[in-house]
């Protein structure tokens, strides 16, 4: 399958360039995972708990381990500002809106915010009942909204074992409008089973109809041990071919950048100024507390760390409870501390993730030496493959070409 093209316009790449790492890791960016989902999806492989109720004494308890992990955890960093919070799950708009307001205003007394307006995205699915909580998050002090919209086709919802329909979708994006939201991300997934450009094409008309101001889309992919892997195994479930997935993947940038999204990294794509602060973040290795089961923290270098550390907290919820409420670590294994090999290779690929690409003069002023030192022959391959572009201008920084992005995984293989 081939989707026709339908517009010339190309991204508009934005700056996602780092600041001094001296200024960057003063501030700290926090992480909530609320594990809860109404339904577990057959392709989900994050860290998920079913809970198509959830027990007031339950997310209670869940809230006060939150809280309680952040504060013995909080010192670990350093921080003086919190720049980003982001609730991310699961499901955390299953939680009472009270509960989240607990949560954020147990982080900002902690940390004072930075100049800039602080930054506190909750993920939400469309639901009914999470519908009617929405002026009150925003009352909680939450600003933007990441939307799993996923798809405005019932169709597609239903193949993919999605909980909603496409008019929930649209009710709740209505909605969160209504409750006075200026910063919409919504989720698209696309290559769903059976899908077609065409019905693509008609889910994009829906998704751009919204006027999201942000937008993350992700082809569908199998992850190990899910229902949907097993399928595949098993012939009962097709899934698109590589070649479709890469024309599906063309029109999702095309669309998108004629709408003025541009895409500034790999998946997300934005209208000037509303990037995602906390998820360039990750892409710019500044330091990020996680908390709730699953959830990954990035800590900044330090003595004993000189390219900084990382853990994951235990993935299962009632184990990270009774670490929480013993007093013990969430996470069961100690901090991987990152040796120089592994620093550079993430900050290569981190960054090439991004459409301002990696910045030679600034890798160079943390490792000692630019790109072309440690991979020379790799670059050279990947510019003759047409997969990188280097830009004499900035000191040989590189970033991917159009045909990189599309094969961007295979790009970064050759830098870790
Ligand atoms: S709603 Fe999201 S987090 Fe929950 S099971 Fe589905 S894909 Fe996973």
């Amino acid at each position: 399958m081939s989707c026709p093209p339908q517009s010339t316009a190309s991204p508009d790449p934005c700056s996602a360039s780092g600041r001094p790492a001296a200024e960057r890791h003063h501030e700290l960016g926090v992480y909530v995972h609320v594990p809860f989902c109404e339904r577990i999806c057959p392709y989900c492989d994050f860290a998920v708990v079913r809970a198509p109720v959830l027990a007031r004494d339950r997310e209670d308890a869940f809230v006060a381990a939150l809280i309680a992990e952040f504060g013995r955890r909080l010192p670990l960093f350093g921080a003086s500002r919190l720049a980003t919070l982001y609730f991310g799950g699961g499901t955390p708009s299953r939680l009472r809106a009270e509960s989240v307001a607990r949560v954020i205003d147990a982080v900002r007394a902690a940390l004072p915010a930075t100049g800039a307006a602080l930054e506190i995205t909750l993920e939400v699915n469309p639901s009914t009942t999470e519908r009617a909580r929405l002026a009150a998050f925003r009352a909680a002090g939450v600003n933007r909204l990441s939307i799993g919209v996923q798809s405005f086709a019932d169709a597609t919802l239903k193949r993919l074992g999605r909980a909603h329909r496409a008019e929930a979708g649209r009710a709740t994006v209505a909605a969160a409008r209504d409750a006075g939201f200026a910063n919409l991300s919504l989720d698209l997934l696309f290559a769903a089973p059976a899908q077609t450009c065409a019905d693509l094409d008609a889910d994009l008309d829906a998704f751009l109809a919204c006027a999201p101001e942000h937008a993350s889309a992700y082809a569908l992919t199998l992850e190990e041990g899910t229902p949907f892997e097993r399928a595949v195994q098993r012939g009962r479930l097709a899934l698109p071919e590589e070649d479709d997935v890469a024309a599906m993947l063309e029109r999702v940038a095309e669309r998108f950048a004629a709408a003025g999204l541009a895409r500034y990294e790999v998946s997300s794509y934005a209208r000037a100024g509303f990037e995602s602060r906390h998820n360039q973040r990750y892409w710019q290795r500044r330091p990020v507390l996680g908390i709730g089961p699953g959830a990954w923290s990035n800590e900044a270098p330090r003595a004993g760390a000189p390219f900084g550390a990382r853990r994951a907290n235990a993935r299962d919820l009632d184990l990270w409870l009774a670490r929480i409420g013993a007093g013990e670590p969430g996470a069961l294994d100690p901090p991987e501390r990152l040796d120089a090999r592994t620093a550079r290779g993430e900050a290569a690929f981190l960054a090439l993730r991004t459409a301002a690409g990696l910045d030679a003069a600034s890798f160079a002023a943390e490792f000692g030496a630019p790109p072309r030192a440690y991979w020379n022959a790799a670059i050279d391959e990947l510019v003759a493959a047409g997969l990188l572009v280097e830009d004499s201008a900035r000191a040989d920084s590189l970033r991917l070409t159009p045909r990189g992005l599309l094969l961007s995984d295979s790009v970064f293989l050759r830098f870790v």
